[in-house]
């Protein structure tokens, strides 16, 4: 792996733009299944740390039972970075991880529009935004869908797909096969802010902290309820802090300002944890505290 002069990418790597959570998760799972990936992030502190969260996320995936200790180099080397957008022009499949605001990712689908072959296809893992609203910004906004993997991408076993109104069938299918050479079983739902997943999960992940912030209970009790209670594997707080709680307050905005729902308005105390920094599992404190951060 490469942290300050990366070769050049290679043709037809799949590309993966945003070297965050959710991008290098995502470059993971698809070099465990033997694909070769270009990651581009235009942020250079982003970019020198990619490499070290790659390997904690496949000590991770060892730790998991998912991959066995020596497949782990021969991983990392499929996976190569840049800084420059161009260097995913020659890729089959885009998937963009970048962050969760509608301006910035608007701008990036207008630059991928133009730089990659109609054929490209284009696939977001946003939150909340509609597939529909990021399609109409490159030429062929058939070639758009939502692959909405979880967190962390090489440990979840389905996918929010999600197919806008002009989402072609080969592009469905294309998506559906890269999914299974991963080991993953894609869920189609239609276009949506928030789709199924957070429409549903933002407002319980901010009603959750809302308890918290009027003293009815501490987040580990919140949680306790929806794990020992309901039987969930985890509690919203817990999943929360897994998410990160800026892209959850910045998935929230987008939700409060496509739907008007009032109630996608982040609570106080969301927005307070995040102007401390405290951003969950990945600063190592949110609405619980953590020994070790995760990428
Ligand atoms: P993140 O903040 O961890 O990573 C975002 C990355 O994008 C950073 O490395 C940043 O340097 C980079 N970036 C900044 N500007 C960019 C640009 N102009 N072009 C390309 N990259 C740029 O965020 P994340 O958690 O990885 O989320 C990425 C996307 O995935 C968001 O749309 C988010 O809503 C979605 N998502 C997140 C989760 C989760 O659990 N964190 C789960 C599913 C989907």
């Amino acid at each position: 792996m490469h942290t300050t002069s990366p070769p050049a990418a290679v043709p037809g790597d799949i590309g993966v733009i945003g070297a965050g959570t959710m991008g290098l998760g995502v470059a993971q799972a698809l070099a465990t299944a033997g694909h070769r990936v270009t990651v581009v992030d235009p942020v250079p502190a982003a970019l020198e740390s990619a490499p070290g969260r790659l390997r904690t996320g496949l000590r991770a995936a060892v730790l998991m039972g998912r991959q066995d200790a020596a497949s782990t180099g021969p991983t990392a080397v499929r996976v190569r970075f840049s800084r420059t957008l161009r260097d995913v022009r020659e890729a089959p499949f885009v998937i963009e991880c970048a962050p969760e605001r509608i301006p910035l990712k608007e701008g990036l689908y207008s630059e991928l529009g133009a730089l990659c072959p109609r054929d490209t296809v284009i696939a977001t893992c946003t939150s909340a935004i509609p597939v529909g609203l990021l399609g109409v910004r490159v030429q062929a906004p058939e070639r758009v869908l939502g692959m909405h993997f979880m967190n962390p991408a090489y440990a979840t076993d389905s996918v929010e797909v999600v197919r806008g109104e002009h989402t072609s069938d080969a592009t469905l299918a294309r998506a559906r096969h890269l999914l299974h050479t991963m080991g993953k079983k894609g869920i189609v739902v239609h276009d949506s802010p928030g789709f199924v997943s957070n429409r549903v999960l933002m407002a319980t992940v901010n009603d959750a902290a809302g308890v918290v912030q009027a003293g009815t209970a501490d987040a580990k009790a919140v949680d306790a309820i929806f794990q020992d209670c309901f039987g969930h594997p985890m509690g919203p707080l817990r999943t929360a802090d897994l998410i990160g709680l800026d892209v959850i307050v910045d998935t929230l905005h987008v939700l409060r300002e496509l739907t008007g729902g009032a109630h996608f308005t982040p609570c106080t105390l969301l927005a307070d944890l995040v102007a401390q920094g405290k951003l969950g599992r990945k600063t190592g404190e949110g609405f619980h505290r953590y020994a070790t951060r995760r990428a």
